[in-house]
Formats: C-alpha cells, sequence, structure tokens
C-alpha cells in the first residue's frame, strides 16, 4: 500500500474547545502495532465527556474516536496474527499490563494500568491509525464500513450490560434509546426478550425507533413500564434514573448502569432497593466481550441505524449528539 507522509485529523489541543481539522504526521508503528487505514469512526458519548472535561486524565492533544473500522496499512515487526488488508475493529480498551491482579483475574477491564483509545492512546478521528495488534478484532465483511463502527463501544458496552443481568430475565428495561440500545435491542430480542424502552420525556421520534426495533412498550423515563422488569440497563448519563429504575424492577432485579460519566444520583428510601435489588456499574471492556459479541453480530444479523458526517464535519456530529439530534449512532467517514 503506498502510504503517504502526512494524514488529516481532528484534533483535540485543549478540554472545552471545538476539534480543530489539522494535518499531521502520519504514525508509524511500534513492533506490536499495526497501521490502520481508517474507513469510519463511531462518535460516542464518551468521546463528549471527554472533549467537555469531564473525564479529566486525556492524553493533550489528542484525537479521540474508539470505535474504529479500518484496514490494516502497515504491519510492525514483530505482529503476529494480521497482516496488510485485514480488515479490523478498534475498541476504547488499547492496552492492559497483563500483571496487575485485575489482569491475572481475567478482569482486564479494571487493569491499574490500562490504556484507551482515543482518551490516552491517539484514535480514529483521522486518516490513519496506530493499535497493538493484540487490541483489535477482525470483523466480519459485512461490517467493514460505517456501519461497523457502532458496534465497537454502543455495541459491546451494550452487551457487557447486558451480560450482567441473569440469564433468566424476561422484561428488560433500557433509559436512554441511543447508540447502545438500538444495538442491544436487536441482540435481547434474538434471544427471546422482551424490551421497554425510556426515552427524553416527549421525546416521541425516538420512542417511536424503539417500537420500530421491537419493544413491546416505550415511553417516557418519568413513567412507570406497564409490568414490572426484571432487569434495567441505564445508558443515559442521567443520574436521577437510577431510583427511577428502581421503582420499576421487581424483587431480585438488577439495575445496570452502562456509562462511564453519569450525573450524581438523588437519595432515595431504602425499600426501593430492598427484597435483593442490585446496583452495578459497567466499565470499559475485556478482549472476551469483544469476541464474543463480534461473533453473534453478524449471526442475529445485527444491523446499525448510522448518520454519516465526512471527518472535517466531527464537530457537527458532536453537537447533533449533545442535542439529542440523531437516532442510532453518529459515524464519521473519511472519504
Ligand atoms: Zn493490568
Ligand atoms: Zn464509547
Amino acid at each position: 500500500m503506498q502510504l503517504p507522509v502526512t494524514m488529516k485529523a481532528m484534533v483535540l489541543e485543549e478540554p472545552k474547545q471545538s476539534l480543530v481539522f489539522k494535518t499531521v504526521p502520519l504514525p508509524v508503528p511500534l513492533p506490536q502495532q499495526v497501521l490502520i487505514k481508517v474507513i469510519a469512526c463511531g462518535v460516542c458519548r464518551t468521546d463528549l465527556h471527554i472533549i467537555d472535561g469531564e473525564l479529566t486524565q486525556p492524553k493533550l492533544p489528542l484525537i479521540p474516536g474508539h470505535e474504529i473500522v479500518g484496514i490494516v496499512a502497515l504491519t510492525g515487526n514483530s505482529v503476529m496474527n494480521l497482516k496488510e488488508g485485514d480488515l479490523v475493529g478498534v475498541p476504547w480498551l488499547g492496552y492492559t499490563c497483563g500483571t496487575c491482579k485485575y489482569c491475572l483475574n481475567e478482569q482486564e477491564n479494571l487493569c491499574d494500568n490500562a490504556g484507551f483509545t482515543g482518551y490516552t492512546i491517539d484514535g480514529g478521528y483521522a486518516e490513519y491509525t496506530v493499535t497493538n495488534e493484540k487490541y483489535c478484532f477482525q470483523l466480519s465483511a459485512m461490517y467493514g464500513n460505517a456501519s461497523g463502527a457502532p458496534l465497537l463501544c454502543a455495541g459491546l458496552i451494550g452487551y457487557r450490560s447486558y451480560s450482567m443481568i441473569n440469564k433468566n430475565a424476561i422484561n428488560i428495561g433500557i433509559y436512554g434509546f441511543g447508540a447502545s440500545a438500538h444495538i442491544l435491542i436487536q441482540v435481547a430480542i434474538s434471544q427471546g426478550k422482551k424490551i421497554f424502552a425510556f426515552t427524553r420525556d416527549g421525546d416521541k421520534d425516538a420512542q417511536k425507533f424503539a417500537l420500530k426495533l421491537g419493544a413491546v412498550w416505550a415511553g417516557n423515563s418519568s413513567q412507570l413500564p406497564p409490568e414490572k422488569l426484571d432487569a434495567a440497563i441505564i445508558f443515559a448519563p442521567v443520574g436521577s434514573l437510577v431510583p427511577k429504575a428502581l421503582q420499576a424492577v421487581d424483587k431480585g432485579g438488577i439495575v445496570v448502569c452502562g456509562g462511564i460519566h453519569m450525573s450524581d444520583i438523588p437519595s432515595f428510601p431504602y425499600h426501593i432497593l430492598w427484597e435483593e435489588r442490585t446496583i452495578c456499574s459497567v466499565a470499559n471492556l475485556t478482549r472476551n466481550d469483544g469476541k464474543a459479541f463480534l461473533k453473534i453480530a453478524p449471526e442475529i444479523p445485527v444491523t446499525t441505524e448510522i448518520n454519516t458526517y465526512h471527518l472535517s464535519k466531527a464537530n457537527e456530529a458532536i453537537n447533533d449528539l449533545r442535542n439529542g439530534n440523531i437516532h442510532g449512532a453518529a459515524v464519521l467517514v473519511m472519504s
């Protein structure tokens, strides 16, 4: 592959500022890394939290983006399992140490020394990116385009959140019907679950979208569902939804918080937690989550609803996501 010496990228120079469209040097892969020609990169809510300064440890300047679909363009000297031309996906988890107590206990998502794509490692809002070969996934050919990008975080985190739920749960509530929800509902329905979708109050478009995808009920987050839930997953970064969801789940039920950042959770009476209800959060992903999800996604097959923007329009995509103007997922494309 003929490689340029520079590339276009959207760069975060300081938090709370717009990204800057720039020409930067082409990154050079280290021995264990591959250089990837980016086809598409999803815009995730986590990117908003980074840009807004709510996640406080980004490398700067930073190329955001951790839902990357691309083609291997060059391999480092010690790369074993990938070759030029391979179709790969790059997720949020970009590095783990392999030696901390979490890594040794199959909890690499909690690694003390982890690196994160598009946060502590440059990501995919660019024409090229480099990544350690051990942290990218081979993708089914059907996802070798913009439609595959949302699987890499929205899909994966949704799947990990869903994995926290008892396998026998049937009635599942989803609070916040965006990128993660629209993927997860397809997985859950394929496994016989009934989905109750909760949106911002009055967001009829999102409710219609959820019903179109097979939700048995869609309504406002302030409402109680018509049936008790066995479990609820909260994707919206809104802490006041936690007591709402607890009131909606039945005895023994679980409320899973799927986001990396959430506004404060208001205090609530103990009786809505009693009867062995549980609240938990989900952090990051393990590579095994990725392998499991990316195996079943093409079998179902999961499809995604995307709004595409050219790389140079990333700030527009971010604003649309922030303002709730996107149903499904926003994805940047490079050409
Ligand atoms: Zn570790
Ligand atoms: Zn994400």
